[in-house]
């Protein structure tokens, strides 16, 4: 490396200084956080953020992503995504946007991979069965189930309980579990997390229910969103089998969705000027899609709701899992000597009924199909 070159990267050694070069004064600088509910020392190499991101990766609950519903349960084959892999494509879509709108891509990293970390088995038919089951004493949500996670049941360092997350990545989550439009804004880099969650889901659901055959490409055809990336598809690529055309369609979606969003923010923020995170929080710019994209989106996803999410076989399926969880709910509450050794302590302090939601949202599909057979049995003798 010549002298010159050397000399400036060591100008950028320290997180604030290379912050100060690749960040805008809107993005939440790692200086300005406000810290950690417990104190710790600052490490030299790592920015506050870049800590969180690891942490979050080194939790079971993370981990236990890749054997949880998005949409499609595994016995309907191992093409679709699952919550890990729909959670790292919501990480990698909000990071190439906030790069570009000079966001803090730390902070957004760690918000986007814990944004679905307190999601229960089977997706929202099992939020909706155990919000149910303790509808009257406080409801179960899976964003607020994130925050237990993370503050309260993973336990990792012998000088805190959770993972002593900065107070940006815990009110960041907190703002999910009150979208109130009346809600006072959260950091911008939130606010893009959020919008990367559906235009990344449009897509995958997208790819995922047409390659499982639950609705067809020509179906979608006059759908506007699906109409542009059609149009674009076959203006450009000639003779694509119907794997190739929907893979093409796919990333047409995620690209129109992605272009227009840094289009429409960009000379949004440039317009505006805010001069910090703070300034542009107490506005009401909130980052999202423009008008004409929101009204697409909105047409595709009623689509989806309608045809796939509410799909017979879906529903079916639903209704199984749903049944499963509720008697395990019954089960667990009932009969808290089945709970492992581990969590007897916790059930004491927050109750078994409360305890029995934790325990069957903290599980994997799977884990939680072996425990329901084992059980309802041992209940049955
Ligand atoms: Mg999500």
């Amino acid at each position: 490396m010549s002298a010159d070159k050397e000399s400036s990267w060591r100008g950028l050694e320290t997180i604030e200084a290379r912050e100060a070069v690749l960040l805008a004064k809107y993005a939440m600088h790692s200086a300005d956080s406000a810290g950690r509910k417990f104190a710790e020392p600052d490490q030299s190499y790592r920015g506050p953020f870049q800590r969180d991101r690891d942490r979050v990766i080194h939790t079971a609950a993370y981990r236990r992503l890749s054997h949880k519903t998005q949409v499609f349960t595994g016995e309907m084959g191992d093409y679709h995504r699952t919550r890990l892999t729909h959670t790292q494509e919501v990480a990698t879509i909000a990071r190439t946007i906030g790069r570009v709108l000079m966001l803090n891509e730390d902070l957004i990293e760690a918000l986007a991979l814990v944004h679905d970390i307190g999601h229960p088995p089977y997706g929202h038919a099992g939020e909706d069965a155990l919000q149910e089951c303790i509808a009257d004493e406080g409801g179960f949500s899976h964003n607020q189930f994130a925050l237990t996670i993370v503050q309260e049941i993973e336990i990792r360092y012998q000088d805190f309980p959770g993972l002593n997350l900065t107070k940006e990545v815990l009110t960041g989550q907190t703002a999910r579990t009150d979208k109130n439009a009346n809600a006072p804004r959260p950091l911008l880099e939130v606010q893009l997390v959020d919008a990367a969650d559906s235009t990344t889901y449009d897509a995958h659901d997208t790819d995922d229910a047409i390659k499982l055959g639950l609705v067809t490409l020509e179906q979608m055809a006059d759908l506007e969103l699906i109409g542009r990336c059609l149009k674009y598809v076959q203006k450009n690529f000639a003779c694509l089998d119907d794997d190739l055309k929907r893979k093409a369609v796919v990333h047409r979606l995620i690209n129109i969705q992605v272009t227009q969003m840094l289009t429409h923010n960009a000379a949004e923020l440039q317009a505006r000027q805010f001069g910090s995170a703070t300034e542009a929080m107490n506005s009401d710019f909130l980052i999202g899609p423009d008008e004409e994209l929101d009204r697409q989106k909105k047409e595709l996803e009623s689509f989806l709701y309608e045809n796939v999410y509410r799909h017979e076989l879906l529903m079916k399926i639903r209704k199984q899992a749903q049944n499963r969880l509720k008697e395990m709910f019954s089960i667990f509450s009932n009969h808290p000597e089945l709970f492992p050794e581990k969590y007897q302590a916790r059930a004491q302090k927050i109750g078994n009924r409360r305890m029995a939601i934790e325990y069957i949202a903290g599980m994997t599909d799977e884990f939680c199909e072996q425990t329901y057979s084992l059980v309802s049995k041992e209940a049955a003798n």
